[in-house]
C-alpha cells in the first residue's frame, strides 16, 4: 500500500509528524554543528592562550639553558587535563624539555612547524615560537586531547534526540486530536458518497460543519446531489415514459417503423411484422426503401423531403411491399424524430393497413353505381331524412315526383307534408310517426299516397324505406325510395271501380236468392224433404260465403278509395269473439272451434269491422287446416290490453310467405292449398282494419305445424 492509498487521517498525522521531525532534526543538526564549530574555535583559542603563557614563561629557562626549569614550567600544564603532551625545543630544533616526563619522544612531531594550531584526527596540536625581545629562542609544542569536545557533542546529540522524541510524541498527540477537524468532514463526505454508490439512494446529504474549503466542498457535493437527484427523477420519469411508449408502440395496431437519418430501419413493431410479414430480424438494418414499390418511390421521396417542414403531416394513402406479395393498401404518416436539442435524428413510419377499408370502398362505389343505375332505370326517387337534425335530402327524381324544382331546398313540413294530397296527408304522417316513435313494423315503410305539385298535378307514388334506430331505440335515419305508380294506380282504380260495381250489382240478386233459399228451406223442413233440406242448407252456406266475399270486395274498394268508415263504440271483445265462434261453428261441418280464454274487457272499436277481422281469421283457420283439426280461439288480458288469438293446427306458413301475407291479393303458391279458392284480400283487410284501430295483426307459424294469428286492442275500462 503506497502513501497515496493511506487513509486521510493517517496521511494528515503522517505529514504533521514528518514535517515536525524534519524541522526538529534540522534544528538539532544545526545546533550540534554550531556547537562543534564553536567548541573547536574555543579549544583552539584556549590552547593558543595556554601556549602564549607557557612560551613566555619558558623563555628564561631556554635562555639560561635550564631543561629542568623548562620541565617544571611544562609540569604546570597538569592543571589542564586535556593537554596530553607538550615539548620545548631549542632554536636549533633540539628537544629541550617534555611533558609528561615519560612522554615517548616518538609520539612528538618529527619536524617543527610554523606557529599555529591544527586539528588532527583525535587531537589539536601546534607550535608557538618562544621569543625574548624579538630574539627567537625556540618552540613550544602543545597537544590537546579532543575527547571533551566529543563528549560535549554526544551529550548535545542525545539531548536533542530526547527532545525530538518528546516533541514528536506531543506532535503526534496534538495532530491526532486536531486532524479530525480536517479529516472528519472528508470522511463524512466519503461515507455519504459510499452509501449513495452502494444503496443508490440519492436522498441522503453530507453535513456541512465548517465554512472553509471542505465546507464549500460539502455544500457543492450536496448541490451536485440535488442536481443528480432531480436529473435522476427526470431520467426515471423519462424511462417510465419510454417504457410506456414502447408498450404502446408494441401493442399498436399500426405498423410503427423507426429509421435513422440514413434511412436504415432500427425498430420494427409486432404490427409491422403482421402487416408486412417481414420478421424484425429481416427488416432491421435494411434501407427503408425496400418497403416502397417502384410506383410509389417518387411519392415517398417527397414525403422524406417534407419531413422537417413545419406544420402537421397528413397521412397519405399508398402501398407498401409485403413479403410474399399481395401488397397492402396503407395509410402512411412520416414523422420526424428529434433529440432533446431539437435536432433531427431520424424519422418514423406509421402505417395503417387500410386494405379492407379500400376494398369496402371499392365495393361500396360499385354498389352505389349499381344502385344509381338501378334507381335511374327504375325511375326511383330517393329520400334521406336525418331524424336528429331534421335535415331532409331528396334526389332530383324525388323532387320531380313531388313537383319541386331541382334547385329548391326541401324539408319535412314545408315540402314533404305540404305536397301530400290532403286526403292522404293524415294517414301518411301518422304511419311515419308510428314508424319513427312507436317502431311499428320494425321501422319498415311501404305506403302508397298521392303527391300534389304546386301546379296542381296529382301523382300516385309508392314509397318504401326503413328507419334506423340507435341502441336506445331512438330514430336516427329514415331512408328510402319513391316510385311513380300513377299509371298502375289508374289501372287499379279502374279495377276497383269495376269490382265495386260488380260486387254491388251482385249483392242485390244474392240477397234475393238468399231470402228465396231460406223460404224454400223452411218449406222443405215442413215437408220433411231430406234431400231438399240438405241441398238448400248447402246453397244457403254457399250464399253466405258469397255474401262475405262480396262484402270483402266492397270493403276493399272502400279502403282503396280511403272511404272506409270506422264507427267506434264500446263493447265487450270476448262476447264478440264468442258470438263469432258460435256462428262459425254453426256454419262449419268440418271443424269445431273452441274458445279457450275469455278474459273480459271493454274496447273502443268498430264492432262490425272487428267482427269481420275475426270471421276472416276463423274462416282461414278452417280453410287451411285439415277437417277435424283443432282450432282454438281466445281473448286474454295482458296488462291494459286484450290479446285476441286464433290458433290452428293446419298447413302453416313459411317464413318467406309470412313477410308478404298481409299484402293485397297475396296468396301462397303451394301444392297443398292449390285447390283452396280465395282472392288474397282477407288478411289485407284484417291488417288495414287493425291499423285504423292503432293495432296490427301478428303471426306465429311453422309449416306443417299450424299458425296462430293474434292482435291487441286497448282495454277501455275494467269489466264490471
Ligand atoms: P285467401 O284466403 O282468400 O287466399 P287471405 O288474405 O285470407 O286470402 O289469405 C292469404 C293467404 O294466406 C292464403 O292464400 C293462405 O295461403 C294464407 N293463409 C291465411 N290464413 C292461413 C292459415 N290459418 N293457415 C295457413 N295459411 C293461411
Amino acid at each position: 500500500m503506497g502513501f497515496k492509498d493511506v487513509p486521510v487521517k493517517q496521511k494528515i498525522m503522517g505529514i504533521t509528524l514528518l514535517t515536525s521531525s524534519l524541522v526538529l532534526v534540522v534544528i538539532a543538526l544545526s545546533y550540534i554543528l554550531l556547537e562543534y564549530y564553536s567548541f573547536k574555535k574555543s579549544e583552539k583559542s584556549n590552547l593558543q592562550t595556554v601556549g602564549l603563557i607557557i612560551a613566555s614563561n619558558s623563555s628564561a629557562a631556554i635562555a639560561f639553558d635550564s631543561p629542568h626549569d623548562g620541565a617544571e614550567i611544562l609540569a604546570a600544564l597538569r592543571a589542564n587535563k586535556y593537554i596530553t603532551a607538550a615539548a620545548l625545543y631549542t632554536a636549533e630544533g633540539k628537544l629541550f624539555a617534555r611533558y609528561p616526563d615519560d612522554l615517548n619522544t616518538n609520539s612528538l612531531p618529527k619536524t617543527i612547524s610554523e606557529d599555529g594550531y591544527q586539528f588532527k584526527d583525535e587531537y589539536l596540536e601546534g607550535f608557538q615560537s618562544i621569543r625574548q625581545k624579538n630574539l627567537y629562542l625556540g618552540k613550544l609544542y602543545l597537544r590537546a586531547d579532543l575527547t571533551r569536545m566529543q563528549q560535549q557533542i554526544v551529550l548535545t546529540a542525545t539531548t536533542s534526540l530526547f527532545l525530538i522524541a518528546a516533541v514528536l510524541i506531543l506532535a503526534f498527540l496534538l495532530s491526532r486530536f486536531l486532524q479530525k477537524y480536517i479529516s472528519r468532514p472528508i470522511l463524512e463526505l466519503e461515507k455519504t458518497a459510499r452509501f449513495i454508490s452502494e444503496k443508490g439512494d440519492l436522498s441522503v446529504r453530507a453535513v456541512q460543519r465548517s465554512g472553509d474549503e471542505i465546507g464549500t466542498l460539502t455544500r457543492s457535493f450536496n448541490m451536485m446531489l440535488d442536481q443528480l437527484d432531480s436529473k435522476n427523477l427526470e431520467i426515471h420519469a423519462a424511462n417510465e415514459e419510454s417504457l410506456k411508449l414502447a408498450a404502446i408502440v408494441e401493442s399498436s395496431g399500426d405498423a410503427i417503423i423507426g429509421c435513422n437519418l440514413e434511412g436504415e430501419i432500427i425498430t420494427w413493431n409486432q404490427s409491422a411484422e403482421r402487416i408486412l410479414r417481414y420478421p424484425a430480424e429481416e427488416a432491421i438494418g435494411q434501407k427503408v426503401e425496400f418497403l416502397v414499390p417502384s410506383s410509389e418511390a417518387s411519392l415517398f421521396k417527397t414525403m422524406i423531403k417534407d419531413l422537417d417542414a413545419s406544420g402537421g403531416r397528413k397521412p397519405v394513402e399508398t402501398i407498401l411491399v409485403r413479403k410474399g406479395g399481395n401488397n397492402p393498401d396503407i395509410s402512411l404518416t412520416l414523422s420526424p424524430v428529434k433529440n432533446s436539442h431539437g435536432v433531427l435524428v431520424g424519422f418514423s413510419l406509421i402505417a395503417r393497413d387500410i386494405s379492407i377499408q379500400k376494398q369496402n370502398e371499392r365495393i361500396l362505389a360499385e354498389n352505389e353505381e349499381h344502385l344509381r343505375l338501378a334507381t335511374q332505370a327504375a325511375e326511383l326517387g330517393t329520400f334521406d331524412l336525418d331524424v336528429r337534425t331534421a335535415r331532409l335530402v331528396w334526389d332530383k327524381r324525388c323532387k320531380e315526383l313531388f313537383g319541386v324544382e331541382d334547385q329548391d331546398e326541401v324539408d319535412y313540413d314545408n315540402t314533404f307534408a305540404k305536397h301530400l294530397h290532403e286526403d292522404d296527408r293524415d294517414r301518411v304522417l301518422k304511419v311515419i310517426d308510428n314508424l319513427l316513435y312507436n317502431r311499428f313494423n320494425n321501422g319498415d315503410y311501404d305506403i302508397e299516397y298521392r303527391t300534389v305539385s304546386p301546379a296542381g298535378k296529382v301523382r300516385w307514388v309508392r314509397a318504401m324505406g326503413k328507419v334506423f334506430f340507435d341502441e336506445y331505440g331512438k330514430p336516427l335515419r329514415f331512408i328510402g325510395a319513391v316510385l311513380d305508380i300513377s299509371e298502375k294506380k289508374k289501372e287499379e282504380i279502374r279495377k276497383n271501380d269495376f269490382i265495386a260495381i260488380v260486387s254491388h250489382e251482385l249483392k242485390t240478386p244474392l240477397t234475393t236468392m238468399k231470402s228465396f233459399v231460406q223460404i224454400l228451406l223452411s218449406k222443405a223442413k215442413i215437408a220433411a224433404d231430406e234431400f231438399a233440406i240438405n241441398a238448400l242448407s248447402r246453397t244457403d252456406a254457399q250464399t253466405n260465403k258469397m255474401t262475405s266475399m262480396i262484402k270483402d270486395f266492397l270493403q276493399l274498394a272502400k279502403l282503396e278509395e280511403g272511404k272506409i268508415n270506422i264507427v267506434k263504440g264500446e263493447f265487450a271483445l270476448c262476447d264478440l269473439l264468442q258470438d263469432t265462434v258460435a256462428e262459425a261453428n254453426l256454419l262449419s261441418s268440418s271443424h269445431s272451434i273452441e274458445v279457450a280464454h275469455s278474459d273480459r274487457g271493454l274496447v273502443l272499436a268498430d264492432r262490425d269491422k272487428i267482427g269481420q277481422v275475426l270471421i276472416n281469421l276463423l274462416s282461414n283457420a278452417m280453410k287451411y287446416s285439415p277437417a277435424g283439426k283443432k282450432i282454438v280461439a281466445g281473448c286474454i288480458r295482458e296488462a291494459d290490453h286484450l290479446k285476441v288469438f286464433v290458433k290452428d293446427e293446419g298447413v302453416g306458413i313459411s317464413p318467406e310467405d309470412q313477410k308478404h301475407l298481409f299484402k293485397r291479393f297475396y296468396r301462397v303458391d303451394n301444392e297443398k292449398i292449390k285447390h283452396i279458392s280465395g282472392f288474397g284480400i282477407g288478411l289485407y283487410l284484417v291488417s288495414e282494419i287493425l291499423k285504423y284501430h292503432d293495432s296490427e295483426i301478428r303471426l306465429e307459424s311453422e309449416e306443417e305445424k299450424g299458425s296462430t294469428f293474434f292482435f291487441y286492442l286497448k282495454i277501455q275500462e275494467s269489466p264490471h
